[in-house]
Parts: C-alpha cells; structure tokens; sequence
C-alpha cells in the first residue's frame, strides 16, 4: 500500500495538479463566504467556498475512518473546518491537507490509498434484470447513475477509453437493466439506468425507484455511487432528491459535475455557477460535504482525476 511505487505516482499526479488546482479555486470561489470575522482565513481560499451545512447526514463509511483506531481527544477548528468541505480519505491527517495534494476541480485529497488508477483492459461482463442477478462475487464496484442524457453513457466510455462500450439503450421503462463492466479483472463500473427521463410516464419513473433502490441497498460489493449532475443546467430538484436519498440511507456517494466545457449563450448560467448553486444545496442536508469532482467528456477533463479518487476508494475497500 504505501511502496514507493505508489507514492511517486501520487507525487507525479500531485505536481501537475498544482496548476490546475489554484486555476479551479478560483474558478468556483464564493466570495460571498469569505468573512473577515472568519478566524479561519489563513486556510485556503478553496475552503472558503463553502459553509456550515445544518442537518446532520452520515453519508460515507470512509470519513470516520481516518481516526479509526485512534481515542477521541480534542478536534482543532482547522481539522472540523477542513473535515466539512474536503473530502479527506483515509490515512490522511486532516491537519496536514495542502492545497497540492487536492486533486484539481474537485473537493478530493489525495492520500496514500491512491495508486493503480490506469484501466488496462475493460470486459461487458453481464446485463441483469433485478438486483439478485448481478454477479455473484467479492469484486468491488462503482455505481453510475444520473438523469437520462447527462452523459453517462459518454463519461464511460471515456473513463475506458473505448467507443460505445456502454450501449445501453436511452428509452425509459425498456432496459431496467443493471450493466456491469469489469476493469482489470479487479473491479466493477456499474450503468445503472437513467432517471427523470423527461417523457417518462409516471409508471416508468416508479419502476426505476423500485428496481434501482433495491440494489443500492443490497448490494454489499458497492464502494460508491458516482452521482452524475450535469453541470450545463441549473439544480435539478431530482438529483437533489436523488443526493438526499442516497445520503439517509447511507450510500457513499461521490458527486461527478458532467459537461464542465458546455458553455451556454445568453443568460444561461454557466458551468461553474450551476456546480456551485448545486453544492449550496447539497450543503443544507449533508453535514460533511461529499466528494465532487468537475468532467468532461469531451476534453477528458477530470478523467485522470476521477480513476485516482476511485483507485483510492477501491484499495482502502480492498484492505478494510
Ligand atoms: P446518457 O443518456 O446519460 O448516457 O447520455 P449520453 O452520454 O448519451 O450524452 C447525452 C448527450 O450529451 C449527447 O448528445 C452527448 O454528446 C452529450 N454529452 C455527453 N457528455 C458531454 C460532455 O462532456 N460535454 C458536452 N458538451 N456534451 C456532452
């Protein structure tokens, strides 16, 4: 886990992040939570883009273990604060979060579970019709869900680099199907099917309920669920109820911004001011913020990015 072979590779990735980082901060900063009562302003501006949520949702297994282990004493401000807004994985010491080793357009430090990030070979493994069917085996997996069109279909095939790997079909209430792909023999990425689909009729959209819930919460191979949002449009109430949901009941989540070099004529808000709408109200349920992270399938934007974060999800899962 911590061989020198990993660290370099962090350490590489650390280092080209450093641009792309500071160019991010400022790209989604709020100035409006930037306080000069804030006793924590020596902290980066990064951290001031956010604020204290209200309710109190446990949302990921991974956060409490950082101090697992380890007897409860005194929590500074700075290691509340930065547990809040970051998403710090386990073996990293809150405290010692810099700006370089966050990873760029996204919420997400690096820690030294992240490593063998590159997809060597991709396999359809099967396509399931209920949750009992999926593949009955100790690998673990990344769900994909979002609304129909958020480019779910695109950011996979992306994320493996082959064209029209994920060719699920798009109309609503016809593939209820659960679609796994193994990578390097060693994990899962999972399509689930798209939600909201704007003609759905209404029975459609209660199928979906019904079938995809039941494998989010019987599913114990599940890691997290990769949450897409489309960046290009303004909060969706269906995603937020999405987030909320999978946040009562406990599913990690992390939170994937798709289209991020959309950008819209007119009045239309841009991709930044939507993320950062987004996150303003994910903040209002969720007491330490989830991981996020900016894409594009497009101009590969956060591809890199995105194989680390699971990479180091997958190997503290692998070694729990
Ligand atoms: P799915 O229904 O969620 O699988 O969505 P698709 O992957 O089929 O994408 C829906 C539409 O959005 C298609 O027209 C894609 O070309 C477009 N799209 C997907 N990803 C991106 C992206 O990163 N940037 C832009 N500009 N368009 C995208």
């Amino acid at each position: 886990m911590h061989n020198e072979s990993l660290i370099q590779e962090n350490m590489l990735v650390t280092l080209r992040s450093r641009f792309f980082t500071l160019q991010v901060t400022s790209l989604l900063q709020a100035p409006q939570f930037i306080s000069p009562k804030n006793p924590l302003l020596s902290l980066s501006h990064k951290l001031q883009m956010f604020e204290t949520p209200k309710l109190n949702l446990h949302y990921c297994n991974h956060a409490s273990f950082a101090t697992k282990g380890s007897k409860p004493g005194p929590v500074s401000e700075t290691k509340k604060f930065i547990e809040k807004v970051l998403f710090v994985p386990p073996g990293v010491d809150p405290e010692e979060v810099t700006d370089d080793l966050i990873l760029p357009g996204s919420n997400i430090v690096l820690g030294p579970y992240a490593g063998d990030a590159k997809i060597k070979e991709v396999e359809f493994v099967k396509s399931s019709n209920r949750p009992k069917d999926c593949p009955k085996d100790d690998r673990p997996e990344f769900a994909m869900l979002g609304r129909s069109n958020v480019g779910k279909s695109s950011l996979i095939n992306a994320l493996v680099r082959k064209k029209e790997v994920a060719l699920t079909s798009k109309k609503p209430g016809k593939t209820q199907l659960i679609n796994h792909f193994l990578v390097n023999r060693s994990w899962y990425i999972v399509d689930l099917p798209g939600y909201g689909f704007a003609n759905a009729p209404e029975a459609a959209r209660m199928d979906w309920s019904a079938f995809t819930k039941g494998y989010f919460l019987n599913r114990e191979t599940l890691v997290s669920v990769l949450l897409l949002v489309d960046a290009s449009v303004p909060p969706q109430k269906i995603d937020l109820d999405c987030a909320n949901w999978l946040g009562r009941n406990n599913i990690p989540m992390t939170l994937v911004f798709t289209k991020c070099d959309k950008m819209k004529g007119g009045k239309a808000k841009r991709p930044d001011e939507n993320i950062r709408n987004f996150q303003q109200l994910i903040r209002e349920n969720y007491k330490r913020h989830p991981p996020w992270i900016m894409t594009s399938s497009m101009t590969g934007l956060g591809r890199d990015e995105l194989l680390l974060h699971l990479s180091q999800l997958r190997n503290y899962w692998n070694n729990e």
